[in-house]
């Protein structure tokens, strides 16, 4: 059987259909015929050539949902818990990180590992089905698998998506207390996920700026207290919105998931002094600022981290509760559309004009 794919060619290049051969199945293995994948600003920012060393051609899709089809040998996911063929799984994109080398012993950062390679961004289409978007998915031996607890569907992951993971890992990252104000930058997927978080973490007060009004209007529904617009109103209102919230000292914790490199001054503007600012929004390169160290950062005493990518406990940590709080955390209702293989190109224009919130590659949908 010929297995469809949505193949990204090169940066700039409208994507194209390309068929490929069932794959053999090595001992370990495991193929999934794809139910979602999706599409998040990394994908457009691939599209745009700003992260270095990808082998294109890849298929592109990172974060997916299938259902088992095959494996060979591969009896249990990551947790132990039992696979059989029709389980709906989600898997872990970070593969082949080595174990052994220095950034994996010795720093503890298995995200700076050379040999790390991940799904729908650092393999090529030459190698395989190794991206979500296409109808089957090849799990190569050792991938982390992960079987959807109850009562989750595809479209409760998938409309989180690697933002459910990302903003799950910022918030753990910032180390906030109980009861702090926890201010978030964005309100795409990843500033989503950061305030459901932080609210259920314990942010006395959950801030989220952003913009357009319907994702702020999610990030309502999904947790924060407050939200700020982008469009309506000028950083100085912003400024006074937020002191006034925090008599006059500005958030004990800003999270940045915006992606945008302006947003970092504004972001240090509005912590208080001694405060922590967490990076997270920059997974690809966005470009450079200027940044006064002295007032943004010294003067301050602020703690800043940056967030790269997310580990397996990230992924298991966020899905375990969006397990627990499906109902508070309706990240199904993120969807603002589901596309076919053939609309690959039109949902990669829809993410990056913001004109819906979380794009959804499903291919079975045809166009
Ligand atoms: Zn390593
Ligand atoms: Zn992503």
């Amino acid at each position: 059987m010929s297995i469809r794919a949505a193949v990204m060619t090169r940066p700039h290049a409208p994507l194209e259909i390309w068929e490929f051969d069932t794959p053999r199945l090595e001992p370990g293995s495991v193929l999934l015929e794809t139910v979602a994948s999706e599409v998040c600003g990394t994908d457009v920012h691939l599209h745009r050539g700003r992260l270095a060393g990808v082998p294109y051609p890849i298929i592109p899709g990172h974060v997916s949902v299938g259902r088992v089809l095959e494996s060979a040998g591969v009896e249990t996911d990551a947790t132990g818990a039992p696979l059989s063929p029709g389980d709906l799984v989600t898997f872990y994109d970070v593969h082949e990180v080595c174990g052994t080398c220095w950034h994996c012993l010795v720093a503890g950062q298995p995200n700076r590992c050379p040999s790390r390679r991940v799904y729908g961004i650092t393999y090529s289409a030459a190698e395989g089905l190794l991206g979500g978007w296409a109808e089957r998915i090849y799990l190569k031996p050792g991938v982390r698998l992960f079987k959807l607890p109850e009562p989750l569907t595809a479209s409760d992951v998938i409309g989180g998506g690697c933002g459910l993971f990302t903003g799950f890992a910022a918030v753990e990252r910032s180390s906030f207390q109980m009861a702090e104000t926890v201010l978030i930058q964005g309100s795409g997927p990843v500033g989503l996920a950061a305030a459901a978080f932080s609210a259920l973490r314990g942010a006395a007060l959950t801030i989220v700026v952003g913009a357009p009004g319907d994702r702020l209007a999610l990030a309502q529904a999904l947790g924060a207290d407050l939200t700020l617009s982008l469009e309506e109103l000028s950083p100085r209102d912003r400024r006074e919105a937020v002191l006034e919230v925090t008599d006059g000292r500005g958030a004990d914790t800003v999270i940045e998931a915006s992606g945008n490199p302006a947003a970092v001054n504004e972001g240090f503007d509005l912590l208080r002094d001694g405060g922590t600012y967490v990076i997270a929004g920059h997974y690809t390169d966005a470009g450079e600022i200027e940044l006064n160290p002295h007032l943004a950062i010294n003067r301050k005493h602020a703690v800043v981290r940056g967030q790269w990518g997310t580990e397996f406990r990230h992924v298991f940590g966020a899905l375990k509760l969006l397990a627990k709080h499906r109902n508070r955390l309706d990240f199904a209702r993120v969807i603002g559309r589901r596309y076919g293989l053939e609309e690959a190109n039109r949902a990669i224009d829809d993410v990056a004009t913001l004109s819906v919130p979380k794009a959804v590659i499903e291919p079975e949908t045809r166009a």
